[in-house]
């Protein structure tokens, strides 16, 4: 077990902290599959709500947060049975606006695992204005449960009633329904070719501009991140901060990137050159490879 859960654990009921320890392995990022819950569920004799409201000291461990110390964890809760945590992360240097919110985290590490469909959130404070307006464009958003402690589940039309969202601008589709933009980039670099795969799948529905980013570590490892839009503009979520994300939910240093390449349209209204490159620079001196893909 990676040593950065212990004090997680002693939050945790014993039996379930006893299930859980062996998963949590020195590369833990948060994903738990279905088959993994059933046997936290069968070894701590909790069901549902009770289980994933237990399990979010874990998430909350998976926060960095240098600025305000204060830990949020969430876990989005797939169709598919699985459960993808996350957590809230923070720049210092940075603008306060690059910061990810938990849910944001959690729902962003559940769209890079291919999940179609969310069903529910569980968090471990009230999901804050911004993190409503980001869970309302996911494309399950009328069927997504939230969870909190001390709270009865409800549903995320009773957090954010009357809410603005993709309909209002005429989009059928919402975030984590699939995407294949088919933009070509003339470029053999596997690192570039896993951006552009990246970019085809991201959400940009409003300015038309696909846009990814793929990070590199000294180990060889990659992390990626798709750029997903909001349809009240400001809630939309960076690539950058997705990739950074992973990294920081797995406990990696950042001054382990090596290489950082961002694909986008060259057809775009919009561009992540200049936001993607402040970010990165905030965290790591390697300079931001730019590629335009041809939409
Ligand atoms: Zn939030």
């Amino acid at each position: 077990m990676s040593t950065r859960f212990a004090d997680a654990l002693t939050q945790m009921p014993d039996a379930l902290a006893e299930a859980v320890a062996p998963m949590l392995t020195e590369h833990f990022a948060g994903h738990l599959s279905a088959e993994q819950l059933k046997q936290l569920s069968e070894k701590s004799g909790l069901e549902g709500s009770e289980l994933y409201l237990a399990l979010l000291p874990i998430a909350a461990t998976l926060s960095y947060a240098p600025i305000s110390n204060f830990f949020v964890g969430a876990i989005a809760h797939g169709a598919s049975g699985d459960a993808y945590m996350g957590a809230n992360m923070e720049l210092v240097g940075e603008a306060l606006f690059h910061s990810v919110h938990a849910e944001q985290s959690a729902i962003s590490h559940a769209w890079l695992a291919g999940e179609p469909k969310l069903v529910g959130i569980t968090v471990n404070y009230s999901p804050c204005g911004h993190c409503r307006q980001f869970m309302t464009e996911l494309n399950n958003n009328e069927g997504l449960t939230i969870r909190l402690p001390q709270q009865p589940p409800q549903p995320l039309t009773h957090y954010l009633p009357y809410a603005f969202g993709p309909k209002d601008l005429g989009m059928e589709d919402g975030l984590l329904d699939g995407n294949d933009h088919e933009m070509v980039l003339e470029n053999d670099d596997p690192l570039v070719q896993r951006a552009l795969r990246e970019a085809n799948a991201s959400y940009a529905p409003y300015s038309k501009t696909p846009a990814a980013i793929a990070l590199e570590t000294d180990s060889g490892r990659v992390f990626v991140g798709r750029y997903a839009e909001n349809a009240a503009f400001n809630p939309s979520l960076p690539a950058m901060q997705i990739a950074l994300n992973g990294m920081a939910r797995m406990g990696l240093p950042f001054d382990s990137i090596r290489r950082a390449v961002l694909v986008e349209s060259d057809r775009g209204q919009i561009s992540f050159v200049h936001s993607a490159s402040d970010a990165l620079a905030t965290v790591s001196q390697v300079p931001l490879e730019v590629f335009k893909a041809q939409a």
